[in-house]
């Protein structure tokens, strides 16, 4: 049952939040509107008009590269963006076949199941590559390693997580010397920087989403990132049902109905002009944490390195080992025993919760999950049989993470005040 911390004598000064204080939501300014509206008035209310040819040409301007696609999601951007990765290496398939064919793809492990699933759409196995410590994304070295066992692999699938870019100088070297591609899955770190570059820029094709969730949103949404000229065309024309040059509905390929509405467009073309200000507001966000949370026994995310800068997106917290109280999971349910001076990431979203703020685990990763437990799965120190479960005895940073790590409340609607009595409920956690 859930202690009830808002009559626990140790948070006794801790008032619950009025309304809830969230994870990250939406945040609308006003131009947003104005943009939809002009869409509704003018009746381009359909998949072509003004705000979807100004989102593509703010987002390309934005992240540098020469030409972005809308697209109805992330998740879609990512699926074509595969696609057209396979239909390079391997070529177009033969009819009622999938593009990868059973081959293999080396993916992020760490990550939202979206970076993944697109792989499993065209029929390609997913290689799951563990994590690091420095970025929480895809480790060269396990990368590097895999590359070894399965030399025949043609492509990486690298998420950034939270907004905290992966080693791409590395990644990028690694993929090149191996001959394989790179997609960028840059869903949550629209606006962060690696190597003086935006994030979705610098794979040989980037994806960025509008989720609701996300840095700034459509409501839904993405977009496919790409410098070849060639490359936006196919997209765009898959996302419109691969319709050829006819007076007729001719088609000789297969076709997904996967391109961005004007109506969305116009959110998002309103939400570019905030995006600056959202990345400071959610990096001030972090920095308070990181200030909050200096004298405990526990870590923040990696927001920087030698070559990046996060957009801070997420702010998480690791506790360190020792001050880890007992703490199970199961599949579905979870279980822990209090103790002074110690805690665990389901405690502090318990009491997270009791309060009225939402928190989060760490994203399970992928090779914990029963749809992927079967999959190889690759570390540093060599490959390993997924198991899926609890991550009991797995010693990859990836189940590390999850198992000691929670995303904090980052929106950037939270008040000062507000995130100082979070600071405060993670501390009598572990007082
Ligand atoms: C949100 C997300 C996606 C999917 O984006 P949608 O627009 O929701 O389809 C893909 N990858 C990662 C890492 C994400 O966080």
């Amino acid at each position: 049952m859930l202690h009830d911390f808002q009559s626990d004598p140790q948070f006794a000064d801790i008032k619950p939040f009025a309304g809830t204080v969230w994870l990250s939501s939406p945040t609308m300014h006003g131009g947003e509107l104005r943009y939809m509206k002009q869409a509704f008035e003018t009746n381009w209310m359909s998949t072509v008009g003004e705000n979807i040819d100004e989102t593509e040409k703010k987002l390309a301007a934005y992240t540098g590269v020469s030409h972005a696609v809308a697209l109805s999601s992330g998740t879609a951007a990512l699926h074509l963006a595969v696609r057209l990765a396979a239909e390079q290496l391997y070529g177009i398939p033969g009819r009622g076949g999938t593009a990868f064919g059973g081959r293999m793809v080396f993916c992020s492990d760490l990550t939202f199941a979206a970076t993944v699933n697109p792989v499993a759409y065209e029929g390609g196995e997913a290689v799951l590559i563990d994590s690091e410590y420095d970025t929480w994304n895809m480790d060269p070295q396990a990368l590097e390693r895999a590359f070894a066992i399965y030399p025949q692999v043609r492509l990486a699938v690298v998420a950034h997580l939270y907004g905290m870019p992966a080693n791409m100088d590395r990644i990028r070297e690694i993929c090149k010397r191996h001959g394989a591609l790179l997609v960028e899955d840059a869903a949550e770190s629209l606006g962060a920087v690696c190597q003086g570059k935006a994030a979705g820029s610098i794979g040989d094709y980037g994806i960025v989403s509008f989720n609701g969730n996300k840095i700034i949103t459509g409501s839904g949404g993405g977009a496919f990132l790409t410098d070849s000229p060639e490359c936006a065309r196919r997209v765009r024309k898959w996302s419109t049902q691969s319709r050829e040059n006819a007076p007729w509905y001719q088609h000789t390929e297969t076709g997904y109905n996967y391109r961005m509405s004007n109506v969305i467009a116009g959110v998002v073309r309103g939400q570019m002009d905030y995006l600056e200000e959202h990345i400071k507001a959610k990096r001030e966000i972090y920095q308070r944490y990181k200030q909050g949370f200096k004298d405990l026994p526990v870590r923040m995310n990696p927001a920087e390195s030698a070559e990046s800068l996060s957009n801070c997106w997420m702010s998480c917290l690791v506790v360190d080992e020792d001050a880890m109280c007992e703490t199970i999971r199961s599949e579905r349910e979870y279980l822990y025993i209090r103790e002074k001076g110690k805690t665990c990431p389901d405690e502090i979203l318990d009491a997270l919760r009791c309060f009225h703020a939402e928190g989060r685990p760490v994203w399970k990763p992928m090779h914990m999950q029963d749809l992927y437990k079967n999959n190889r799965f690759v570390t540093r120190d060599g490959e390993r049989t997924a198991k899926g479960g609890s991550g009991a005895g797995d010693p990859s940073v990836g189940a590390d993470l999850f198992r000691r790590g929670l995303c904090l409340p980052s929106d950037i609607k939270m008040t000062k005040e507000q995130q100082e009595q979070i600071i405060k409920i993670v501390r009598r956690c572990l007082e």
